[in-house]
């Protein structure tokens, strides 16, 4: 057989040859809508590519972007890895030491930035050194003058551009992982783990992407490499639509509607708001096609499931990290399934499923490789085509991999005899009382089943006689009133007496991390003296 590269630049021609007409939608910073097609995009991706080595970018060299979601930050996606650079897109939520400290490990030479966005390049530009920084012009008026324009600098190209050698093995997309534990981390993605994963996620018993879809891109393109799904909808021809700065409930169920959307993305909190939103509209309210959500990050609760699955969204459990591009198992349903209860459906749903084709995944305790059977828990480690197989330029985290060559992956899980995946928790999640654990994980997911509960984060509060108990911190659903005895009530017939909470804290609103998933870091913090503030649990006390 021939040795063709799998490349990126395979999918892009593909693009431009074969659906040249399907559209790209941007919801841009004004909120208007900007529409253009594949055929497009082919062709200002390779004029971006053409700039890029006018400008000399060498082979391996870092472009930076901070943008929101839209077609000129698609264009990148495309056109830098084109070129032979690597796209490395900044979150631009983060801390701006922190995106100083991520830019400058990166060694970026260029940037492209929004216009809306410029106030936060202001915020570390001091600490940075680009060679040249594009402005992505949104608003009328010009850009400030030390910048040069996007537009201007694409319309220099004399469109005479020839690909570089490219290996499928040549780096493409970095993006870098959250700092909660220490300074942030490099993934380098591959040409050939990109197309690897987005042919996985063709796959009917994955997403199913194909060129009947439209793609609403609701997870952040900065975020595990926008989870993989601009890539994969460029490979097929799908219609893809994305967001820009506008991820609120309603301007994305607008989207869904307006464009006719059939598969999106996001973690779980995103779509609580989406949910949320929908009952609103009425307890049976649907979208004229129905949506798939690929939903991961952090657990998906059966509530969320079975709440979306009512209006016509049917979320597909998936589990990964930025370190598996991201997707590495997926949960759906085996034939032998579909007969079951409804309730054991969605419990099956709610685990993370499967390892995908070519990803191996294993448990590992002191005792060694722990037994599938639905019980014992471990580490879970990784590996595959699709697993990053150190950090970028960083040496001295090479013992996150095995002597044998697996990931380890940080997270808790069971495996059944089946060899489906349970996260049981973030091992730093877990709350460890009187030597044994409790999952924060099953709490928060059962907590949320309450019809008053919306959202819900158990952490581990230091505790002088047991090491670490478990409090609840809830936020109640709009004019719903719940007291701490019932939702304890709840939980008992579901949990140990034991693992219940010692106490429930009401408050308005939870925080999320820069890619939307609750900040456990940030409630640690905040309730670290919870036992010194409430020797004596009141559990009528609403705070
Ligand atoms: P971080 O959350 O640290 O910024 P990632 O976005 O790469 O970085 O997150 C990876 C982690 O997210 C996993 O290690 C796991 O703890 C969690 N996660 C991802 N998918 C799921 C899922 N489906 N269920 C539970 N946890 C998940």
């Amino acid at each position: 057989m021939m040795n063709s590269p799998l490349t990126l630049t395979a999918i892009l021609e593909r693009a431009g040859r074969y659906f040249p007409q399907v559209e790209i939608v941007s919801r841009l910073p004004n909120r208007q809508l900007h529409r253009y097609t594949w055929g497009q995009l082919h062709q200002r991706a390779l004029k971006l590519a053409e700039c890029l080595q006018n400008a000399g970018l060498q082979k391996g060299d870092r472009v930076a972007t901070l943008m929101w979601n839209h077609y000129a930050h698609l264009e990148a996606y495309f056109g830098v890895p084109a070129a032979g650079g690597m796209l490395h897109a900044l979150n631009l939520r983060l801390h701006p030491d922190e995106i100083a400290f991520i830019s400058n490990h990166a060694q970026d030479r260029f940037l492209i930035v929004d216009d809306v966005l410029l106030p936060v390049l202001e915020n570390f530009k001091s600490k940075v050194r680009f060679e040249r920084v594009f402005v992505v012009q949104h608003c009328q008026n010009a850009a400030a003058s030390e910048y040069e324009n996007y537009e201007d600098w694409l319309a220099q190209a004399s469109r005479e551009f020839h690909y570089p050698e490219i290996s499928e093995q040549d780096g493409a997309s970095l993006c870098y992982t959250s700092g909660t534990t220490g300074n942030p981390k490099g993934v380098l993605y591959s040409h050939r783990a990109i197309v690897l994963h987005s042919w996985q996620q063709c796959m009917a018993d994955s997403c199913a992407v194909s060129q009947h879809d439209v793609v609403l891109l609701a997870s952040s393109m900065f975020h595990a490499n926008g989870w993989g799904l601009a890539y994969t909808a460029a490979m097929v021809g799908a219609k893809f639509v994305m967001p820009g700065p506008h991820l609120d409930p309603e301007s994305l169920l607008e989207l869904i509607e307006g464009e006719k959307v059939t598969l999106s993305c996001a973690v779980p909190t995103v779509w609580l708001g989406v949910l949320a939103a929908l009952e609103k509209r009425g307890r049976s309210w649907k979208p004229k096609r129905d949506v798939r959500i690929l939903c991961g990050g952090t657990a998906a609760p059966v509530s969320l499931i079975e709440g979306l699955a009512r209006h016509g969204f049917h979320l597909i459990h998936s589990w990964g990290m930025t370190e598996t591009s991201p997707q590495a198992t997926v949960s759906r349903l085996k034939p032998e399934m579909l007969d079951w209860p409804e309730e054991r459906r969605l419990q099956q749903r709610a685990k993370q499923g499967w390892a995908l084709p070519f990803i191996d995944v294993r448990i590992v305790n002191e005792q060694g490789l722990a037994p599938a059977d639905g019980g014992t828990m471990g580490e879970l480690e990784v590996r595959g085509p699709w697993v990053a197989a150190s950090y970028y330029k960083a040496p001295e985290t090479a013992d996150r991999w095995t002597e044998d060559g697996w990931f380890r992956t940080g997270d808790i899980a069971t495996m059944d005899p089946d060899g489906c995946i349970r996260l049981v928790d973030r091992s730093k999640d877990l709350v460890k009382s009187g030597g044994e654990w409790i999952s924060s994980v099953d709490l928060e997911n059962t907590l949320m089943s309450h019809p008053a509960v919306r959202e819900a984060g158990v952490i581990a509060v230091p505790h002088p006689k047991w090491q670490e108990r478990p409090l609840a911190v809830v936020v109640l659903k709009d004019g719903m009133l719940v007291s701490p005895d019932e939702l304890r009530g709840f939980l008992a017939g579901k949990f140990a007496k034991w693992q219940l909470p010692d106490a429930f804290v009401f408050v308005s609103d939870l925080p999320h991390s820069t890619t939307g998933k609750l900040l456990k870091s940030e409630l640690r913090r905040q309730y670290a003296d919870w036992c010194q503030r409430s020797l004596r649990f009141d559990p009528l006390a609403i705070i």
